[in-house]
């Protein structure tokens, strides 16, 4: 008969087969739990491993029953023997076990999984979507820029009427203001275009790869205060330089830009680019660190940022001349005559919400403000 410190157990088991009961001695030996039947009805002992026994949950009373992997049973009357005997070898210790007895264990694995969900919704999505937005080469942005901005052309755009000589002029403007914001040379790439847009109104807007657009309208709403044009633009390679139009994208179908990014096939993603980029705006946070560019911009040109506050005065008049405050809801559409009809694009600066909260932006703003990170890392 094999000796051994190890405390043993005298309980019932059964064979799985037969309802009857037959007298064991249970013990622990390493990771192997041993059933020793008497010896004239079973010689030698059997060994299970103990990972493989479903061990009962402990409750304060009742029969404690244990599935043993071949389908043989343990049952053991004593509720409270079979426990000391389980603690004394250390089976009721494990982690898993202990949370499945406890409620406080249970509900605070429960509250883990919502604040990990939460968490990875809230930092996760966006930390990901950034980081597969700046994992794009530059080629593909400037790509997906391209054909943005051929779609957004049939839809809304025409050819400006703004004389060369005025075009030419903004875009030197434009030009000495990066300079003097970037003198290491350091900007983002951008390419400045005209265009007419009766369904824009006075607008302008960036696209991935750093095509700026700029309205003909918007040039001569603000005719009297070409500063605030600039500071505009500014604006536009704020969301350039971020990489803003990427990362709306990349967030609005990040399943099929992760997969893009992992199989290297974008086509899925760039099948969704037009749509997301006509229907999606950019975020609050994005907004502001544009704002805050456009102020850094025009700062280092000597220019008050002050200048910005025209602008946004002059929407708000014209929206309230017009009742234009539902307008910017609706959908790009045109008419089936051809002649496009007022329409909303809500990356476009005219859309941004919050015309007050920006005109105190750009009247309080200071160089020492809290917004120096305004340049991408
Ligand atoms: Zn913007």
């Amino acid at each position: 008969m094999p000796t051994t410190n190890q405390p043993e157990l005298a309980t019932e088991w059964f064979d799985g087969r037969s309802p009857r009961p037959r007298r064991a001695l249970l013990r622990c030996e390493g990771r192997e739990l041993i059933v020793r039947l008497p010896e004239d009805q079973e010689p030698g002992d059997r060994r299970y491993l103990l990972r493989g026994i479903r061990w009962p949950e402990r409750r304060s009373h009742g029969l404690r029953h244990t599935e043993l992997p071949d389908g043989s049973l343990i049952q053991h009357a004593d509720a409270r023997e079979w426990d000391a005997w389980a603690q004394s070898n250390g089976l009721l210790e494990s982690t898993v076990v202990g949370w499945m007895q406890s409620w406080r264990g249970a509900v605070g694995a429960m509250v883990a999984t919502v604040v990990f969900l939460a968490a990875a919704w809230f930092w996760g999505v966006p930390l990901l979507s950034t980081a597969i937005a700046h994992s794009i080469p530059h080629s593909v942005e400037a790509s997906i820029g391209e054909a943005s901005l051929k779609q957004l052309r049939a839809l809304f755009l025409k050819p400006s009427e703004l004389p060369e000589s005025q075009q030419a002029k903004l875009r030197q403007g434009f030009a000495a203001l990066v300079q003097n914001a970037y003198p290491e040379g350091d900007a983002p790439p951008w390419q400045l275009s005209f265009h007419k847009s009766k369904a824009l109104g006075a607008n302008a807007f960036a696209l991935p790869g750093g095509q700026i657009v700029i309205t003909d309208e918007l040039v001569n709403m603000l005719d009297d205060v070409p500063d605030a044009t600039l500071g505009i633009l500014a604006h536009e390679l704020g969301h350039v330089e971020h990489r803003h139009g990427l990362d709306l994208l990349v967030r609005a179908s990040l399943v099929s830009a992760v997969v893009g990014v992992v199989i290297g096939d974008a086509s899925g993603f760039l099948a969704t680019v037009p749509a997301t980029l006509a229907t999606q705006a950019y975020s609050r946070d994005a907004e502001r660190q544009s704002d805050a560019q456009a102020a850094h911009m025009l700062h280092a040109s000597g220019i008050s940022p002050a200048v910005m506050a025209t602008f946004f005065e002059r929407l708000q008049d014209n929206e309230v001349s017009t009742g234009d405050g539902t307008a910017r809801s609706r959908k790009p559409s045109a008419e089936p005559g051809g002649e496009e009809v007022s329409a909303s694009l809500p990356i476009a600066i005219s859309s941004h919400p919050d015309h007050a909260e920006r005109i105190r932006y750009f009247r309080n703003w200071t160089p020492s403000g809290d917004d120096a990170d305004w340049r991408a890392q």
